[in-house]
């Protein structure tokens, strides 16, 4: 039921109510300049309209209509005015709900000037041109929701036909209802189309904000995915030249705290043909939490950087001691215990070669790594399941 209401609401209203209250932030910029713009031309041509008046030299103030004329345009004069300087003020600070109003409040304030200037026109004549040509043009530029311009039109158009029938000549009062009431809906009909092109660029727009804000985050998911590895959950060697590279870059080595670590695990390939691939990458995953948790702890970063070998790299301000923090690291491993029984020791090792700013400078990443490596080698050389420090060539 409420889902009938409100699809009902939506084809006479375009906006559902939580829209409505969206669209109230937005339309304003669309229409501030062309309604502030209008006003100013209005209240130019009222001041034109006055001096013309003032300067006719057959002035009889003494007349109701001339007066009536004149007060009439002095009137929407200062209803302009004071309309401009709102509008603009309540524009700049962003309340828009007074300009909301202010827009509703000016509309009324010019239709009961035009009731006045229509009900003057009747007295001589049954002059209808004024009504006729301001009633649409207003619906054509000031932006109402269909409800507004229905309550606005329409009840001018009431009050203008009880002023004519207790004030005005009756003559051809047919000829005026029937065309009074042809230019009210009119005005009502071009009112409506107005709030609906703005309501369905409104909607338009929000829709491509959806589809970008859903692209961007679907962006964002494939970076992350191309950064990081998909057995282990580690960053890949993508992130490393991305991200890791630039970041070690930046510090400078000998006012800094800088490690890097090369960690590989010990007869791997003979662990899989013993066990296969399968439980190969379990022991792999293993191994990984043993490294995110050190990392976590140590804020570290650390790259599944080949098959069975992961870098581990540490930078920053503080001070720490490289060689223990490794051999907490290799510790932690060797308690994990993963067993084998094809080594001597029954369960899974790993080598580490490892560089540290400690031992020598170097002048980027891509250098530590390779000492790393190189200490990796000494230390699978020297009968693995240890860290090795890197060697100054
Ligand atoms: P060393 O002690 O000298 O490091 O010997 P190793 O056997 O560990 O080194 P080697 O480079 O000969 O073999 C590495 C093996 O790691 C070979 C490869 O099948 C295995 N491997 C690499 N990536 C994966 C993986 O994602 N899953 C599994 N299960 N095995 C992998
Ligand atoms: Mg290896
Ligand atoms: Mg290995």
């Amino acid at each position: 039921m409420n889902k009938i209401k409100d699809r009902i609401w939506k084809k006479i209203f375009i906006l559902s109510k939580e829209e409505k209250q969206e669209f109230i932030n937005y339309f304003p910029n669309k229409v501030y300049l062309t309604e502030r713009n209008i006003s100013v031309v209005v209240a130019l041509t009222q001041v034109a309209m006055i001096i013309l008046f003032l300067s006719n030299k057959h002035l009889d103030l003494s007349n109701f209509r001339t007066i009536a004329y004149l007060s009439l345009y002095i009137y929407l004069l200062i209803v302009t005015i004071v309309a401009v300087f709102l509008y603009s003020y309540a524009y700049r600070t962003k309340q828009y709900k007074l300009l909301n109003w202010l827009r509703r409040v000016c509309c009324f304030l010019i239709c009961i000037w035009l009731m006045g200037i229509t009900f003057l026109g009747q007295m001589k004549g049954n002059d209808l041109s004024v009504f006729s040509y301001l009633l649409p043009t207003m619906a054509a530029v000031l932006l109402l929701s269909p409800l507004e311009s229905l309550i606005i039109f329409s009840s001018t158009w009431v009050m203008l036909v009880t002023m004519i029938l207790v004030f005005g000549s009756h003559e051809g009062l047919f000829g005026v209802v029937i065309n009074s009431i042809f230019v009210t809906v009119l005005s009502i009909y071009i009112s409506f189309r107005y709030y609906r092109s703005i309501a369905i660029e409104f909607l338009d727009r929000k829709i491509i904000e959806n589809q970008y804000e859903e692209i961007k985050q679907t962006n964002q998911k494939l970076e992350e995915m191309a950064h990081v590895d998909q057995l282990t959950g580690l960053y890949n060697r993508h992130y490393l030249h991305q991200k890791v590279y630039p970041m070690f870059n930046e510090y400078i080595c000998e006012e800094n705290y800088s490690m890097c670590l090369l960690l590989d695990i010990d007869f791997f390939k003979q662990y899989n043909d013993t066990y296969g691939h399968l439980q190969g990458d379990e022991c792999i995953k293993s191994i990984t939490r043993v490294i995110k948790d050190f990392c976590d702890k140590y804020d570290a970063n650390a790259v599944r950087y080949g098959g069975e070998e992961f870098l581990i790299v540490k930078v920053g301000k503080e001070k720490f001691d490289a060689n223990q923090i490794a051999n907490e690291l290799l510790q932690s491993i060797r308690d994990l215990q993963i067993p084998r029984n094809d080594s001597d020791l029954g369960y899974v090792t790993v080598s580490i070669g490892l560089w540290h700013n400690g031992l020598f400078c170097v002048s980027s990443l891509e250098n530590a790594i390779l000492y790393a490596d190189n200490a990796v080698y000494y230390a699978k050389d020297n009968g693995k399941n240890c860290i090795y420090e890197a060697k100054q060539k």
